[in-house]
């Protein structure tokens, strides 16, 4: 996650939006369903559970942070993120989701990386999904540190995939849902106009390209939310009804206190998303101390903050006028 002030937030907008026709597109094919792929999930022994929310375990969630952060460094186009990829589509799919690798190629200052968002999607209802939820899952390369990312990538993404397991209890609403994790969001070398977001841009692009933009009412992004003294700073530029919504289930469950407003907005894998009229709202904590540093390992992290996150979603999901 980077944040900017506005001016700059704005000039890196207009840049993202005016190189966005220069971006490779050949190998996307979200649409593309492999016959494999087609086979109904499973459905559930019984109906939803009342309080799906409390459904959401955070010790599974943080099993497969573990998992990711064992791989190692995983920077964009890396064996590591290879093989974190794999552990996604496998966990994802293991819950009963179709999962569509959207590829494609752009450059950066480091030359020409290969990129894949993983988008998942549950059964194979002709009905639209109406709401995105989503984490970036690589990590930010360094070349003079380790750097695992436990919080910053691994976090959310563990989580992400808990939520897939949580939401297939209830077919009716995970069908509504698609889950995208996004490559590419921290920069290769530093921040700027042609320099991180890769993933969010180039979905958020091909949404805007193919109209489905239009049929989401809203988006969440989930990236660091693990720190063991969970403090979600919702930026300011979060969508006010969407910001209310959060603060008021979070009351509900009791864990009011885990929240507050950031002091001023933030560039993340939210922003092209907004940009393409999706309300998207980021659930993140920037007031980790150890971003970006070697330090950013599991021993920083909770099963308890992932699962406050994870209900608080679950429970704005359920109960508020989202969808
Ligand atoms: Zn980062």
């Amino acid at each position: 996650m980077m944040k900017v002030s506005r001016l700059a937030l704005l000039a890196v907008l207009l840049l993202a939006g005016a190189c966005s026709h220069k971006r490779e597109q050949s190998a996307d094919a979200p649409e593309a369903m492999p016959p494999s792929e087609l086979a109904p999930p499973p459905e559930p022994p019984g109906p939803p559970p009342a309080e799906l929310w409390k459904e959401f375990s955070g010790r599974r969630a943080f099993a497969h942070v573990k998992k990711l952060v064992d791989f190692g460094p995983r920077p964009s186009g890396s064996e590591a993120l290879e093989r974190a990829r794999k552990y996604i589509v496998d966990s994802v799919r293991g819950a009963g989701w179709q999962v569509v690798p959207q590829e494609f190629i752009d450059r950066t200052p480091r030359g020409p990386v290969t990129f894949v968002n993983l988008i998942a999607r549950y059964g194979n209802s002709d009905s639209p999904q109406r709401i995105i939820i989503a984490s970036h899952y690589d990590t930010k390369i360094f070349d003079t540190i380790k750097f695992v990312g436990a919080d910053d990538g691994g976090s959310s993404t563990g989580a992400l995939i808990e939520l897939a397991r949580v939401l297939a209890l209830d077919p009716g609403l995970a069908r509504r849902v698609e889950l995208v994790f996004f490559d590419g969001e921290e920069a290769v070398v530093q921040f700027g106009p042609g320099d991180g977001l890769y993933g969010s841009r180039y979905y958020a692009h091909v949404l805007r390209e193919t109209a489905r933009n239009r049929q989401f009412k809203c988006g969440v992004l989930w990236d660091m939310i693990g720190p063991s003294d969970l403090n979600i700073t919702l930026p300011t530029d979060s969508p006010p009804e969407m910001a209310r919504d959060i603060f008021a289930g979070a009351d509900s469950l009791g864990v009011r206190k885990n929240f507050s407003y950031f002091r001023g907005p933030m560039l993340d894998d939210h922003v092209p998303l907004n940009e393409s009229h999706i309300p998207t709202i980021d659930l993140i904590d920037f007031d980790f101390v150890y971003w970006h540093t070697a330090d950013d390992t599991l021993d920083k992290l909770s099963p308890e903050s992932l699962r406050v996150v994870g209900e608080v979603t679950l429970y704005c999901l359920r109960r508020m006028p989202w969808l």
